[in-house]
């Protein structure tokens, strides 16, 4: 903490001057959660009004943002915290929409997908997964994420939301249970509690919701798969008992449903949120017009659809700032090439066997999904942006960053990715919560990304920290580097 001098007002512009080095330096040290702490003359960018304010001065008390106005040459008060920012980009802590903690993004985290037991049993993935819960908590810090929506997992998924309130270092989080699913995934359920459970009736698609609700689930999710033996008639059934259901009990629900026909199906039952893009065709008018009319949030999470394809085919290619804030062990399992040869399940010798295959799908897929993306955006469809982080190849925390760069090629503007990522996914996040989240206002929460660089300028830049703010407890860049660096 740092006290301000409250003497003369050459003594306090000594002190401020003196504080820069201090505060942004490699010295640790914490904004008081408790008391006044004003940020000065940085520029705040706050992407939901698309206001900027030059020479900032933000009031923060305990963990409120409590006035920002434009500064003067004046200093605010005398007495409390004041922090110099200058020449540095102020904005709301970035919200990820769409992850799930239930899986770790290693190559072991989907035995549904790909069963690699046979060279690590899935019970001690999910252990491993249990003992890191603070150090992914502390990625998504890290790379700026000061919330998140876990849209499905265990019933367990309900104590995480209890711990992350509890740990210093952990996103607010919004959570959905187990995902009420036209198919079943056994292989993902030990001891019984399985993130994904098939329903096939409206009544047991009614009960499974009122025992979510005793767990006050900020979401409902529904697994809408299609497919050969599933049809998008077949179980609209439950789809439209488990909305009508989970809307009585005031429930919100969110629907992953990948294709025009499920996704239309879903917003008109009454979704909330579509959990993805639609990747299959090019969304029509009438579809347009039923989300942006019914309010339906969308979550497009563009880089879950190249990590699977990529990372079987050999051919991940992550971020440096995946490489640099993701879990090494993660990110370690991830090359292919390691596994013993005679281990290498079919659909990765596939995909290794004829990697532009697997490109070109990818390719084909991000044609079709990021200029849905656009259209949707254009059309005032309210957009919140996610990741899907937790799937394989997928990074917890610093995915993120490709997301921005897979929006940025959809063709919105980094202020607009920024909104987007702020205070859409505040409106994603609902409940109490979510109207304090994603603005840099009065009366919102002290969560807040400090940049070096202007992010408005390039989006690379949202990624430039100088320091993240949870709570209005500020955490300087150098003191969330979790990794050891490599020349140690
Ligand atoms: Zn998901």
């Amino acid at each position: 903490m740092i006290k301000s001098s409250n003497s003369s007002g050459y003594h306090l512009q000594l002190t401020i001057l003196l504080m820069v080095a201090v505060v942004f330096g490699s010295v640790s040290m914490h904004a008081a959660s408790t008391g006044t702490t004003y940020l000065v003359n940085a520029t705040a960018i706050d992407p939901g009004s698309g206001k900027v304010t030059p020479n900032a001065v933000i009031r923060i008390e305990g963990d409120r943002i409590t006035a920002v106005e434009e500064g003067s040459d004046e200093l605010p008060g005398k007495r409390e915290d004041v922090i110099d920012a200058r020449g540095k980009f102020i904005l709301p802590g970035y919200i990820d929409a769409h992850v799930h903690f239930f899986q770790s993004g290693d190559l072991y985290t989907r035995p549904d997908v790909v069963d690699l037991n046979n060279v690590r049993p899935y019970k001690e993935e999910v252990a491993w997964i249990e003992r890191h819960r603070r150090d992914t908590f502390e990625r998504y810090i890290q790379s700026g994420i000061t919330s998140v929506i876990d849209v499905g997992g265990p019933m367990t998924n309900f104590r995480l939301r209890e711990l992350a309130k509890s740990v210093e270092k952990a996103p607010r989080l919004a959570v959905a249970g187990p995902l009420i699913s036209s198919v079943s995934r056994p292989q993902l359920a030990l001891k019984g509690d399985g993130p994904i459970v098939k329903i096939d009736t409206p009544a047991q698609g009614v009960q499974l919701v009122q025992k979510l609700a005793k767990q006050r689930p900020d979401f409902i999710k529904i697994w809408y798969v299609v497919g050969p033996d599933n049809s998008v008639e077949k179980f609209r059934p439950v789809v439209h008992a488990v909305i009508a259901e989970s809307h009585r009990l005031k429930l919100r629900v969110a629907v992953h449903a990948t294709e025009l026909e499920t996704a239309r199906a879903a917003v008109a039952e009454g979704a909330d949120l579509l959990v993805h893009s639609v990747t299959d065709q090019a969304v029509d008018e009438p579809f347009v017009r039923l989300m942006r009319e019914r309010g339906t949030i969308l979550c497009p999470t563009l880089v879950v659809f190249e990590r699977y394809g990529r990372t079987f085919a050999g051919k991940l290619e992550l971020t440096p700032q995946e490489r640099a804030w993701g879990n090494p062990e993660v990110i370690a399992s991830l090359d292919v090439t390691k596994l013993p040869p005679d281990k290498i399940p079919d659909r990765i010798k596939a995909a290794l066997a004829d990697p532009e295959l697997v490109l070109d799908r990818i390719r084909k897929t991000y044609e079709v999904a990021l200029a849905n993306l656009k259209t949707l955006h254009e059309a005032g469809v309210i957009i919140a942006t996610g990741t899907d982080a937790g799937n394989i190849g997928t990074i917890h925390g610093p995915a993120i960053f490709r997301e921005f760069q897979l929006m940025r090629e959809a063709g919105l503007s980094p202020m607009e990715i920024l909104a987007c990522t702020t205070a859409n996914g505040a409106k994603a996040f609902g409940g109490e919560m979510g109207p304090r989240l994603g603005a840099i206002a009065p009366g919102k929460m002290a969560d807040l990304v400090i940049l070096n660089s202007n992010p408005l300028e390039d989006i690379a830049h949202a990624s430039d920290f100088q320091a993240v703010m949870k709570s209005g407890e500020l955490y300087p860049a150098a003191s969330l580097e979790i990794n050891p660096s490599p020349e140690r």
